[in-house]
């Protein structure tokens, strides 16, 4: 009998790309293989992000992209989105089955009842449960066109914390971690599978707890295990505590990277956010940060157009941010959200919503200054040397190829090199380069030390 043939699409954060690979590699424990990229698949899976109103409308849009250029394939749209609005998703003519966080793990045993084109989609979407978080399956499936540079771990999901804006606990339920001895088998998995950087995931990293086992105990654990790197993924400002930085500070193999969220720069819209600091304890914890590991990376997720957010605010949040060398910036427009805090409070009219031309042009002031934060961060790095883990090499017009790859503090660094020069096993080796300018695309430029 032919082998099943699947392939999958993923949007949104690594927690979805490393869930991603758990299923595919339950459906390959199943029987089913791989599709080759730009072959026609059995099954398609779509895996969904609703964070912002933005994530949800590109879903849609991948959803239908995908079944227009796929016909006669089934489509299992899975994950965030699926939960959130499983009727809209059920009603997009060509999709065959939707699944919700909980149930996407499932997939392997709906594959057979799915409706085939045409047919109504089988729709299984459960509460959320605050099911167990250790993903079934290996979850490091290989990224042919990548190697084995980097692998997502999964350690934590959902969240507590209760941000007004934010829908992912109605998503994906409240914070829960997976067991110690859970992450350091699954990191030596991946360590051994030649991954040469592991990178954890979850929805709220910092908060992971198992028994005595806090988020700098796992780190400290972690560091045994045989690999080159370590990156943490986001990490909530009210986390990063001085055993985090110190753990950061004392290790060889943890990045000198932090994603660290500040969403507003106003005290007073960060208190209506239900955010767990102030802009004083969010500059305190960078500068200890940035002190403490030399060369330290450190990025920001800031919100603007929230409801209630004046001139006044915006400035405050505009200054705040010139204030401090942060290395980039991801900029958003506050979408309300439906099912959270400050839906209910917009609909009460306790808050103002900002006009939606207001906030973009708050966005795109921001937006300048995040590019600006980003040229001035990276040219610190001009004329020193930083040691890359190269992931891609793309051909140029003159010959040579362009090695691409991550520095220790989370720069994108390019090189160029003449095919016949090119150390042997570039992707997914470590390299020093010692940097020469900064590009147009904010990539650094440089040429290989060693
Ligand atoms: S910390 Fe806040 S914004 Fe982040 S996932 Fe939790 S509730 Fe959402």
């Amino acid at each position: 009998m032919k082998q099943k043939s699947v392939t999958a699409v993923t949007l949104g954060c690594k927690l979805n790309y490393a869930e991603t690979s758990a299923i595919l590699d339950m459906l390959l424990q199943e029987g089913w293989q791989l599709a080759e990229p730009g072959d026609r698949a059995d099954l398609f899976i779509v895996h969904t992000c609703a964070v912002t109103g933005q994530a949800e409308q590109k879903s849609r849009q991948q959803i239908r992209k995908i079944i227009r250029k796929n016909p006669g394939s089934r489509i299992a749209v899975i994950g965030c989105y699926a939960q959130l609005d499983p009727g809209r998703v059920a009603g997009i003519d060509g999709v065959s089955l939707v699944l919700g966080t909980t149930d996407k793990f499932e997939l392997a045993h709906y594959t057979g009842e799915a409706g085939s084109p045409g047919l109504a989609p089988l729709v299984v979407v459960s509460p959320v449960r605050d099911l167990d978080v250790a993903l079934p399956g290996s979850s490091m499936l290989c990224r042919p066109d990548k190697g084995r540079t980097r692998a997502f771990l999964k350690i934590q999901d959902g969240c507590s914390h209760g941000c007004s804006y934010c829908t992912i606990p109605n998503i994906r339920g409240r914070s829960r971690s997976v067991p110690l001895d859970v992450v350091l088998e699954r990191a030596a998995g991946i360590a051994g599978a030649g991954y040469r950087e592991i990178v954890l995931t979850g929805v709220n990293i910092a908060d992971y707890r198992d028994g005595q086992t806090r988020f700098p105990d796992l780190l400290r654990r972690l560091e045994q295990v045989d690999v080159s790197r370590i990156r943490i993924g986001s990490v909530e400002p009210d986390l990063l505590d001085l055993d985090l930085i110190g753990t950061v500070a004392a290790s060889g193999k943890i990045m000198p990277h932090f994603h660290l969220p500040l969403q507003s720069g106003s005290d007073r819209i960060l208190k209506s956010m239900g955010r767990h600091y102030d802009t004083a304890t969010y500059r305190k914890r960078f500068i200890q940060a940035v002190e403490a590991i030399p060369g330290c990376g450190i990025g920001a997720d800031v919100m603007t157009g929230y409801p209630g957010e004046g001139a006044q605010e915006f400035d405050e949040m505009y200054r705040f941010l010139e204030s401090l060398p942060t290395a980039y910036l991801h900029v958003f427009t506050c979408s309300v959200r439906p099912g959270t805090t400050l839906s209910r409070q917009v609909a009460r009219r306790e808050l103002r919503t900002v006009p939606h031309a207001e906030a973009a042009s708050r966005a795109s002031r921001l937006a300048g200054l995040a590019r600006r934060l980003e040229q001035n961060f990276a040219s610190l790095s001009v004329g020193r040397s930083l040691r890359v883990l190269f992931e891609e090499g793309v051909g140029n017009p003159d010959g040579t190829v362009r090695w691409s790859g991550y520095s220790e503090n989370y720069l994108r660094v390019d090189v160029d090199l003449d095919p016949d020069a090119t150390p042997d096993a570039m992707r997914g080796s470590v390299h020093e380069v010692l940097v020469d300018g900064v590009g147009e695309d904010l990539h650094l430029t440089g040429r290989l030390l060693s």
